[in-house]
């Protein structure tokens, strides 16, 4: 399986840590081949510091590598989400509104699923 998501962008932005869990970044690339346009990660990898995780009453997904943003929209997100939901992702997020669109995929059994929420 070709790797389409380099560590850079999978990495926490606020201090560069990578944790991207290895199985999920295995089904991100069965997902991508499916596709088979790019799909731009806005968030990866989270560490507990970051101000997003920080903010939650306990850190998430994101924090254990385990969650991605994707910023796709329109056509490309109706047929993201059908590829994601064909390979069994149980929890996706959708923001689809305003400038900064984009769909959340994450694979944390500890987190409940299967389940869809809107931001
Ligand atoms: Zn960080």
């Amino acid at each position: 399986m070709k790797n389409y998501f380099s560590e850079a962008e999978l990495s926490c932005s606020c201090c560069g840590a990578y944790e991207f869990a290895p199985e999920f970044l295995y089904i991100l690339n069965v997902i991508r081949e499916e596709c088979g346009f790019p799909l731009p990660v806005t968030s990866g990898y989270r560490c507990p510091k970051h101000p997003v995780e920080a903010r939650k009453r306990a850190p998430g997904a994101h924090s254990r590598g385990l969650g991605v943003d994707i910023g796709v929209r329109g056509e490309r997100a109706h047929r993201l989400l059908e590829v994601a939901l064909a390979q069994g992702v149980p929890r996706i997020g959708i923001q689809q509104k305003g400038e900064s669109r984009f769909i959340h995929l994450d694979i944390d059994s500890s987190l409940p699923n299967p389940t869809i929420w809107s931001y």
